[in-house]
């Protein structure tokens, strides 16, 4: 059913994203910024590594997600925001265009690397989402590193978790997208949330189809952005659909979903993408958004605001 590429594609594309959002030059300040420029460029380098020693599309995608996880600056695994119980609770999900197999996780709080446990439900569960304990005891069971909240609460997730009960948004969710040697697309997204969510609410990242969606005929998807608007518009597999039966190329379709259907709605956020041919889409509605890519040509490019 899959399209199975040609063994001749040599090109590979790996493109991030960090997070969409109320980012300015007010609220990140030319020193953050920085920092968010080096982790964004040091993710890219450690996908590109994967590919070097033969990993597919997959593991590249699970591989930066684990990173970006473990860098506090992001709002996944370590440095994920707050509930409003003031706990974490993180989802995340992986999907592997070549098979159609999917994994995800929601509602977690001890599981270091919630990427890691959604691949696991994709290759060793006969299920697609396993969420709270369920999914914790899952993760133990398969031995996965577990953390206590220590581990992913920071000073700066606190303090904005304070200044939220006085209302202040947060962003800074995770997702990877990656066209591999073989031509074989995977994506993957990871995060702790909106801020101030609702004990046991869940967002769309975990969501196969809303947040993350994978198809060798047409993209790989990574959303980020608010939510419940991206689940209620089914948007990572809105681009793929849009592609494979409008016939719609990438840009088409990713600039007619983010500029067009969520804008109208007041639904803010933005995505990463890339095609079955390499091309590559980033927009976002929001002020800014974290992103950026890697090619086996050698560029290399990282952004949070505009064209810089
Ligand atoms: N989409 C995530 C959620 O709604 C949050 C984000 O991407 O900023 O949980």
């Amino acid at each position: 059913m899959n399209h199975r590429p040609s063994l001749q594609q040599a090109e590979w594309v790996v493109v991030i994203h960090g997070g969409a959002g109320n980012i300015t030059n007010e609220t990140l300040d030319s020193l953050a910024a920085k920092r968010y420029r080096e982790a964004l460029n040091r993710a890219l380098l450690h996908g590109r590594d994967v590919l070097d020693s033969g990993g597919s599309a997959l593991d590249v995608v699970e591989q930066v997600i684990i990173y970006m996880e473990d860098c506090p600056l992001f709002n996944a695994g370590r440095g994920a925001v707050f509930t409003a119980l003031g706990i974490n609770e993180l989802d995340a999900s992986i999907m592997d265009g070549l098979t159609g197999n999917a994994g995800a996780i929601a509602g977690v709080s001890n599981i270091r690397n919630p990427i890691k446990a959604a691949r696991l439900v994709m290759e060793q569960s006969p299920h697609v989402m396993l969420s709270g304990r369920g999914a914790e005891e899952f993760a133990e069971e398969k031995g996965l590193p577990t953390a206590d909240t220590t581990w992913f609460r920071t000073e700066e997730r606190w303090k904005s978790y304070l200044r939220a009960k006085e209302k202040l948004d947060k962003n800074g969710t995770v997702g990877v997208v990656c066209l591999d040697k073989s031509g074989n697309l995977a994506a993957g997204t990871s995060t702790g949330g909106m801020n101030m969510k609702a004990y046991g609410r869940i967002g769309d990242s975990p969501v196969i189809g809303a947040g993350t969606y994978a198809d060798n005929n047409t993209c790989a998807v990574s959303c980020t952005g608010h939510g419940e608007y991206f689940i209620r518009n089914v948007v990572a597999y809105d681009i793929s659909a849009r592609m494979k039966y409008l016939k719609q190329s990438l840009r088409e379709a990713t600039d007619t979903v983010v500029y067009g259907v969520l804008k109208q709605q007041k639904a803010t956020g933005g995505l990463i993408a890339v095609d079955k041919n390499g091309n590559i889409a980033m927009p976002y509605n929001t002020s800014g958004m974290f992103r950026g890519f890697i090619k086996s040509d050698g560029t290399i490019k990282v952004m949070i605001f505009g064209d810089e």
